[in-house]
């Protein structure tokens, strides 16, 4: 791969000092938690990219583990921002998106409602093989399994849609919390979370956390967070967000989904 990236690139890769900075600001970094595969968080990738831009190979499924690192990732930009030594991390992502791809490595590209598809719109890249990428991503993610050490914890990766509509039933309105694309503005502007010194120790995930998380399909995850009981119904990130995501009717209709879900698991 290294003789596929730039020089710069190339140089910035060797200039990563893994100081972890860019993972501890990541917005999808939480997915970690349901999905144990470590090339979520951008620190863990520039390692996995630098082992393979220095000749090292490695195994299909640490290949597997990567695409499914670069296609979670939301573009938000916010490790680019962070990283001190200056790394285009957004650029990299991108064009590890596109080598992979064009390398058919693996055959069944992970997907993410939440990716922005850059790659997919090459040339070279047959549009057929993306026309339900959510579902490819689910069934990507699911045929690794093995990976996954709480393979049960990770809910409903497939099939995707039926399972995550009567599981979480919201209505189709609630259902375009795919358009988020982890900007965190949110939660920026949520006078709960700013109402706490640590707010996600109280609340346990927060609005983005759980746009995030229900975009996954991570049931628990995303019905798990005192952050539903806290909420206010302030509409206040509702009105901010700039992709026009219903926010406070998700977080409402994810409510009333841990309630039946508790009263049906009673
Ligand atoms: S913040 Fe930058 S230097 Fe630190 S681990 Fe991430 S990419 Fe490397
Ligand atoms: S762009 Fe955002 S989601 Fe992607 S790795 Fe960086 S911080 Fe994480
Ligand atoms: S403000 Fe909107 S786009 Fe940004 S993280 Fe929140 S829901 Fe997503
Ligand atoms: S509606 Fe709830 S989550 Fe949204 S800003 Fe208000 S209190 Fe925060």
């Amino acid at each position: 791969m290294g003789k596929n990236l730039s020089m710069i690139q190339l140089m910035e890769l060797d200039a990563c000092t893994h100081c972890a900075m860019c993972s501890s600001h990541c917005s999808v970094a939480i997915a970690f938690e349901g999905i144990p595969n470590i090339n979520i968080l951008p620190s863990e990738k520039v390692a996995s990219i630098k082992a393979l831009a220095s000749g090292n190979p490695l195994t299909e499924q640490e290949i597997r583990g990567l695409q499914e690192g670069v296609y979670l990732c939301t573009n938000c930009y916010r490790c680019t921002v962070v990283c001190p030594v200056g790394i285009n991390l957004q650029n990299l992502w991108n064009r590890v998106r596109e080598l992979l791809i064009q390398r058919g490595i693996p055959e069944l590209s992970v997907l993410s409602p939440l990716s922005f598809y850059r790659g997919l719109m090459k040339a070279e890249a047959a549009q057929g093989d993306y026309e339900k990428p959510l579902t490819q991503a689910r069934e990507a993610i699911s045929s690794q399994c093995d990976l996954m050490k709480k393979k049960d914890e990770v809910l409903h990766l497939t099939p995707v849609d039926e399972k995550f509509k009567s599981g979480l039933d919201l209505s189709s309105q609630a259902k375009n919390f795919s358009i988020c694309f982890g900007c965190q503005t949110c939660t920026t502007v949520c006078p709960v979370v700013r109402h706490y010194e640590n707010p996600q120790e109280v609340l346990g995930l927060l609005p983005h956390q759980i746009m995030h998380a229900a975009g996954l399909g991570l049931k628990d995850l995303a019905i798990g967070s005192n952050m539903l009981w806290d909420c206010l119904t302030c509409y206040q990130c509702q009105e901010q967000c700039p992709r026009g995501v219903p926010v406070t009717d998700v977080l409402y209709e994810l409510k009333n989904s841990a309630i039946k879900y508790t009263k049906e698991k009673i």
